[in-house]
């Protein structure tokens, strides 16, 4: 126990060392050190679940419009394969690092586990920039990708999907690319993919109608009546601008929200549609007409009753956590809350609906497509989001009633029902050879 605790001091020291960079598998290992301290792990369980079981970094040559080549660089990362073949997204960004995709893969583990789905833990991503690509270089830097890493996925192995800058058209060549390489017609060693090419229907809208499922409880938990409440969103992508429509539609005002190029904020609320088409037209949420500019950081500080970061992590640090006023945080970003800021805002009465939980629902109706695509049969909309709920729901439960228990916080508790299904699957395997 000793050892555990000084590890776990020293990675908090290492964080606070250098608190302009977040290091995000840093903070995945205080998080893990954090819950099994509270745990009765067997020690060689926990030394295992330390590191990724393997990790894959590749050298990606395109072949640019101009004629020249530029070798971008791409990772894959397996964290854990216990409960089932690894799963995760591939995220295409200028700050991708080996660090980054390790820490998402450990996340994708512990998120698998939570939401009960028979999957490991991976991720992947590209260190690029596709804001300033063309169609083509992507499509060459996306097929080469997959050719670069093909043997370490599949369906059985490992299953990729979208995340932060990638979509469903680029799903739509990595599936083409696998299957002309293995000459197989398979369509569950990707998810996320266009509906053409038998994606599910409801994964579009999964992630933030699992958030929002989340949303729902925890709000019934605090007494907050919806007609009444309000909402920031940080991120108007996939996770961020869907969210806003399905609370909006509950009833909740949206205030604020912002993407990379900055933030909206109009106290009287905000039509998340409206916003979406003035998105579509000019590439970014800001200047939206009907609302007044807010930084990005200074929105996360609004007074508000729900905070739903959707971009990137790492954006809630100890700088800012004294000053968030929101009542709910419902994480759909991975990761973005640092230990520090988390010890801080559990002090101070925030209800965390933590990432592992909250944004889980993408990965359980990737799950659903995966079934969908093995046995070639597929659901409607309406099963998907029945099911998806269930799941949520369940999962949502088995934290809170830990949580209330063992008197800690929802992260703590999520991360000990994941971590304890993980160690229980490695226990019951043993170590080979
Ligand atoms: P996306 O690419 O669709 O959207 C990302 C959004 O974040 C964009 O609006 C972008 O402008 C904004 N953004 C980027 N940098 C920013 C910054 N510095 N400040 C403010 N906004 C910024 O990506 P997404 O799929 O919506 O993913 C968003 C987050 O949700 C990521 O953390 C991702 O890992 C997580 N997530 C996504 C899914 C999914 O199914 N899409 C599932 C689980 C978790």
């Amino acid at each position: 126990m000793t050892n555990q605790v000084d590890t776990f001091k020293m990675l908090k020291m290492q964080v606070e060392k250098d608190n302009n960079k977040i290091h995000a598998f840093e903070v995945a290992q205080i998080q893990l050190e954090k819950a099994t301290n509270k745990m009765n792990l067997d020690p060689n369980i926990l030394a295992q679940l330390k590191e990724p079981e393997r990790v894959l970094m590749v050298s990606i040559p395109v072949k640019m419009d101009n004629g020249t080549v530029k070798v971008f660089t791409g990772f894959r990362s397996h964290y854990n394969t216990a409960r089932g073949p690894a799963k995760g997204g591939v995220r295409y960004h200028p700050d991708v690092s080996l660090d980054e995709v390790k820490a998402l893969s450990a996340w994708m583990t512990w998120k698998c586990a939570v939401a009960g789905i028979p999957y490991g833990g991976s991720k992947g991503g590209i260190t690029c920039n596709p804001k300033e690509m063309s169609e083509g270089e992507l499509e060459r830097l996306s097929r080469r990708y997959i050719y670069e890493i093909s043997s370490v996925i599949g369906p059985k192995k490992d299953i990729p999907a979208p995340d932060v800058y990638t979509t469903p058209k680029i799903m739509g060549w990595y599936i083409d690319t696998y299957n002309k390489l293995t000459g197989e017609a398979s369509f569950s060693t990707i998810t996320g993919k266009p509906l053409e090419l038998w994606g599910s229907e409801g994964r579009k809208e999964a992630t933030a109608r699992g958030l929002s499922y989340t949303i729902e409880i925890a709000a019934k938990k605090l007494n907050i009546n919806p007609l009444k409440a309000t909402v920031v969103i940080q991120g108007y992508g996939n996770a961020g601008s869907i969210a806003a429509k399905l609370l909006h539609e509950q009833g909740y005002k949206i205030i604020a929200v912002s993407d990379s190029k900055g933030g909206v904020f109009n106290k009287k609320g905000i039509d998340p549609f409206e916003v979406l088409i003035h998105k579509n037209k000019t590439g970014t949420v800001s200047n939206y007409p009907k609302a007044r500019s807010i930084t990005n950081k200074n929105l996360l500080e609004l007074e508000c009753d729900v905070l739903v970061p959707a971009a990137l992590e790492g954006v809630i640090t100890k700088k800012n956590a004294n000053n968030i006023k929101a009542k709910i945080i419902a994480e759909a970003a991975n990761g973005p809350t640092t230990p520090d800021a988390d010890e801080i805002l559990y002090r101070r009465g925030v209800f965390m609906i933590p990432d592992i939980l909250a944004n889980s629902g993408g990965v359980t109706v990737s799950y659903f497509e995966w079934i969908q695509g093995l046995y070639g049969y597929f659901w409607d909309e309406e099963r998907v989001n029945r099911r998806l709920k269930k799941l949520m729901v369940k999962a949502f439960n088995e934290v809170l009633k830990l949580a209330q228990r063992e008197k800690i916080d929802n992260r703590t508790a999520a991360y000990i029902y994941a971590v304890s299904q993980v160690a229980k699957a490695m226990e019951a395997r043993g170590i080979w050879p």
